[in-house]
């Protein structure tokens, strides 16, 4: 079991932190995004970085070759769709995808949307660990918070 402690301060006890976002045990801030029979789209507003989202499996699985063939159908359409109203409602015109199997929760990808600011860390995957980081430690003015806030009620909309 993991102990850990969500943004309203109070502390959970889970298996995988994932398995307890898309089963609906914990809700994440902002709510759930977007849903499919095998995925569960959200924000870990944690990284306060407008329109990156998390898109996990429902299953609790690690690697890519797990995926059934259905899994891997509705895997591509919910991550496109949730690209192009990226594009659509918050102009994001280049995403980054991040995905890893050593992972201490379960299958999980991030769409990290490419901003100006985060050229100060350089460009390609080497960028994407500080930028997070970045976002984490020095954006959490409220003014951002609510901008992060107002994208994913955005996105929500545009994708139900
Ligand atoms: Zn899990």
């Amino acid at each position: 079991m993991r102990r850990i402690t969500l943004s309203n301060g109070k502390t959970v006890e889970v298996e995988c932190l994932s398995c307890a976002l898309t089963s609906g045990v914990m809700e994440p801030d902002g709510g759930t995004v977007i849903e499919t029979e095998h995925f569960h789209a959200h924000q870990d507003v944690a990284y306060p970085i407008k329109g990156l989202m998390i898109l996990a499996s429902k299953r609790h699985i690690k690697c890519f070759d797990e995926l059934t063939e259905e899994e891997k159908l509705d895997y591509i359409a919910i991550l496109s769709k949730i690209r192009a109203a990226q594009r659509k409602i918050l102009g994001i015109e280049h995403v980054y995808y991040f995905y890893n199997e050593d992972t201490t929760h379960h299958f999980h990808t991030w769409l990290v949307p490419r901003y100006d600011w985060m050229y100060q860390f350089g460009r390609s995957v080497e960028s994407v660990r500080p930028v997070l980081l970045h976002a984490r430690n020095h954006m959490n003015s409220e003014g951002n918070i609510n901008t992060v806030m107002e994208a994913i009620q955005q996105l929500t909309k545009e994708l139900n």
